[in-house]
């Protein structure tokens, strides 16, 4: 490998593989925090390294990947099944079970029709890059998840981008765009680094004022957040107002895949033009049962929406207490801004000896000097846990100088 590097010229295409180095860099330092393999792990803790360390950066919002439930109606599925599809829900990859979750999350979510996906990525881009075309118009908030942004490249449209949650920059592109193109604006619904929801109602209004469509990534949201875990519009009783939401199902779902929920003749349209649905094999047998499962225990128990907010309340406050920057998070998604990106890995690695794990995010996903450790929670930790995580982020907040005994932040 070394070989292959001194000799790569700058025009082999491989040269900037060969001259890649800063992960092998941080490694060296004992500083990387990137794919940790999880040992064992009982949804909440979790073993890496051959320690028990607690979860607090997964998105198993419900808690539901371990449990008892959501397990045997996957196994169940596997018997009665098989493994896979091994082929597309175009062709040979179709189950009834495709068909019952397609139709119980149409009705949840109170939309016509509903079309899935094999993973939330694929539901994006395969969607946005099939419902606009030439002469149509993305808009787009500059803070999607890259699943948008892509979907936005691969489609045939002019893309526009507008500051992030800003709707008079928003406004101002709307009222420059050609009134006769076709126009949709697409957001998170929740976005997954901030934790901050999107502005629905005013989304709402300016689709209208300007004959745009309004599509909702509610990946961090159906599950999570709403009128029984139905999504950022529902926060606001705007479903009806919203022209398209998209979900995952790796999240609250504790599974894999993705939906996309409308009007049947748009979601009809999707289904039969989309690359990303047509081109790959569809969700498996065990995954979907998961699915359908979890829906059913999200319904059946709303103590779990409940406990997730009061957690989410609960670690901002507490976490704002010790003095940390949360930024402006709305949901159960708390980042913690550390600053430079190595102060930010130092941080994590400590945080981690500490017996707590997140997620440290660093530029390009955040600006320079924001880099932060992306915390989120689950209807499943315990009190103790999350005392557990505060404590952690208290005496590691305080070694690195990010905070002081006082309550107040050291960084600006
Ligand atoms: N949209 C958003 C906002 C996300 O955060 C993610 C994943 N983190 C996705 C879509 C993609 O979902 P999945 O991981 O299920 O493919």
């Amino acid at each position: 490998m070394a070989d292959q590097k001194s000799s790569a010229t700058k025009s082999d295409i491989f040269s900037k593989a060969f001259n890649f180095t800063k992960a092998d860099e941080v490694k060296e330092m004992g500083l990387y925090p990137y794919f940790k393999p999880l040992e064992a792990t009982d949804g909440t803790v979790v073993e890496i390294e051959g320690r028990k360390v607690i979860m607090a950066g997964s998105n198993n919002y419900l808690g539901l990947t371990n449990d008892q439930r959501t397990i045997k109606a996957a196994q169940e599925a596997l018997t009665k099944y098989g493994t896979g599809c091994t082929g597309s829900r175009y062709l040979n990859g179709t189950l009834d079970s495709h068909l019952e979750l397609e139709e119980k999350l149409a009705d949840f979510m109170g939309k016509e029709g509903c079309v899935l996906f094999s993973t939330g990525y694929q539901t994006n881009e395969g969607a946005i890059q099939t419902i606009a075309d030439r002469k149509d118009i993305i808009f787009s908030d500059k803070d999607n998840h890259a699943c948008i942004v892509m979907g936005t490249l691969a489609a045939n449209a002019k893309t526009v981008r507008y500051q992030h949650n800003d709707m008079d920059h928003l406004r101002k592109l709307l009222e420059r765009a050609d009134p006769d193109a076709g126009k949709i604006i697409v957001t998170d619904g929740v976005f997954s680094m901030s934790g901050t929801l999107a502005k629905v109602p005013e989304l709402v209004k300016l689709a209208k004022e300007f004959n745009a469509r309004l599509y909702l990534d509610d990946a961090h949201a159906v599950g999570v957040i709403g009128k029984g875990g139905r999504g950022s519009a529902s926060v606001f009783d705007l479903t009806d107002e919203v022209d398209l939401i998209s979900g995952t199902f790796s999240k609250s779902f504790a599974s894999l895949g993705g939906f996309l929920v409308g009007d049947r003749p748009v979601i009809e349209y999707i289904r039969h033009k989309s690359p990303a649905h047509i081109f790959s094999a569809s969700m498996p047998p065990a995954n979907v049962a998961t699915v359908l499962k979890a829906l059913e225990i999200l319904q059946e128990e709303p103590w779990r929406l409940e406990r997730l907010e009061e957690i989410a309340n609960y670690m901002r406050k507490e976490l704002r207490g010790l003095g940390f920057n949360v930024w402006s998070s709305q949901s159960p998604i708390i980042p913690v801004v550390i600053g430079e990106m190595m102060d930010c890995f130092k941080f994590w690695k400590d945080l981690f000896e500490e017996g707590v794990y997140t997620n440290a995010v660093v530029p390009p996903a955040v600006p320079q000097g924001q880099s932060l450790l992306r915390t989120s929670y689950m209807a499943s930790h315990t009190d103790e846990h999350l005392d557990q995580i505060l404590e952690g982020f208290r005496k590691v907040g305080l070694k690195h100088g990010i905070i002081d005994r006082n309550g107040h932040s050291n960084i600006s």
